[in-house]
């Protein structure tokens, strides 16, 4: 989609440090971490948010979270823990209406809202 940031990131049109890529996720280091590991993992196609995925598309959910496991893994954090957090919509403080999951590790976590 165009002026999406991440879809033009996806199209290298935007630079990144991609961490890990297959043909349905790209996964890059965030440009403002909040914890020493910060990756945004994101679906090639272009779906806003969670309110936008169909019976059709769903499945890039499984996908994304199959990318996370490798990646905590690829980077070391996979048995100290990490979180995986979708901000979905303006309440919840979603800037990038692109469908994308935050993978945070690195520190000892602090408060938790749930
Ligand atoms: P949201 O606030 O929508 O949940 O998360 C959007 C995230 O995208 C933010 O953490 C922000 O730092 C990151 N971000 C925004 N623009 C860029 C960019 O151009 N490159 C990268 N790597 N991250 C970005
Ligand atoms: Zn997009």
């Amino acid at each position: 989609m165009a002026d999406c940031i991440f879809c033009m990131i996806n199209e290298r049109k935007i630079p990144s440090t991609i961490v890990y890529e297959d043909d349905k996720v790209l996964a890059f280091n965030d440009i403002n971490p909040v914890a020493p590991v910060h990756v945004v993992i994101i679906p090639k196609e272009h779906i806003a948010n969670v309110n936008e995925l169909t019976q059709e598309n769903a499945a890039v959910l499984g996908d994304i979270h199959m990318a996370a496991k490798k990646i905590a893994a690829k980077l070391g954090v996979a048995d100290k823990g990490y979180r995986l957090i979708n901000n979905c919509g303006a309440d919840a403080g979603q800037t990038v209406f692109h469908l994308h999951y935050h993978l945070i590790a690195g520190i000892k976590m602090g408060a938790k809202i749930v």
